[in-house]
């Protein structure tokens, strides 16, 4: 069935891998939404064709995430499925998080899935059909030292997820979580060639992963009519 997609922070990273492996598909609809990386959101749209479309708006801010939703809905008529992939880190000691990082961490990473969820579920909810999937973190999961900010939108995203898998399950719309391990993206280019050896060793596959293995599971979420209010955490066994 031909399926309105829309992939929010998908320029660059794991959101352009999902774009990628959705694209596939030439029956979807893709709109890739960006904020900051323009040069690669008009690459990536001629790169996938005609079926993509990017679209900016910082998911930050409440009137520019509703416009898209109000564009999307005029032009497509429907959102079958959210991807709420947007997302920033920031490595600090907990003492040195000011309440600006921890703001802007929490406005980025969860109050943003609230507002895109908030626009895009009275469609779903209409059409009695919807698949929304949040990009949490491992950390959301386990906690990571030094990322307390960034754990905790992690881990609000999975509270939030569970309790509306359960309000919205009736209404034939359904909310997971992928709570990824490390994946080769731009978060972590400024770990150190140590740091990297460091995490393959410590994860039983020996690798880290790439975007694809992420898009492979969205994939899989999309297509599925059984699971919701889940947390599937791709990441080589490095937690278990
Ligand atoms: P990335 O390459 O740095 O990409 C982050 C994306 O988020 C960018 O496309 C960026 O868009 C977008 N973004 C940030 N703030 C935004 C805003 N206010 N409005 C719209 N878009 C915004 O990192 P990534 O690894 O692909 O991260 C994608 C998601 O996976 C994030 O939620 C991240 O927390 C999660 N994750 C990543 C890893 C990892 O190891 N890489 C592990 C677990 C979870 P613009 O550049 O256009 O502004």
């Amino acid at each position: 069935m031909k399926k309105v997609i829309l992939i929010t922070g998908a320029a660059k990273g794991i959101g352009r891998g999902i774009v990628e492996e959705l694209s596939k598909n030439q029956e979807n609809t893709i709109i890739i939404n960006y904020n900051k990386s323009e040069k690669e959101a008009i690459e990536l749209e001629k790169k996938v064709g005609e079926n993509a479309e990017i679209y900016k708006a910082d998911v930050t801010n409440k009137s520019e995430v509703e416009e898209m939703i109000r564009f999307i809905i005029g032009k497509y008529g429907k959102i079958d499925v959210l991807i709420n992939n947007a997302g920033i880190s920031q490595i600090k000691m907990f003492n040195d998080i000011t309440q600006e990082d921890w703001n802007t961490m929490l406005n980025t990473n969860l109050t943003s899935a609230f507002i895109t969820t908030k626009a895009v579920t009275p469609n779903m909810i209409h059409n009695k059909n919807g698949c929304i999937i949040n990009i949490s973190s491992i950390w959301g999961i386990v906690g990571g030292s030094c990322e307390v900010h960034y754990s905790a939108s992690k881990a609000g995203l999975i509270g939030m997820s569970k309790a509306l898998a359960k309000e919205l399950g009736p209404s034939n719309i359904r909310i997971n979580v992928i709570a990824p391990g490390d994946i080769d993206t731009d978060m972590n280019k400024d770990l150190s060639k140590d740091a990297i050896e460091e995490i393959k060793q410590s994860t039983p596959l020996g690798k880290l992963g790439k975007p694809i293995d992420i898009a492979r599971c969205v994939k899989w979420l999309i297509e599925d009519e059984f699971t919701t209010g889940q947390v599937i955490s791709p990441n080589g066994g490095w937690v278990i």
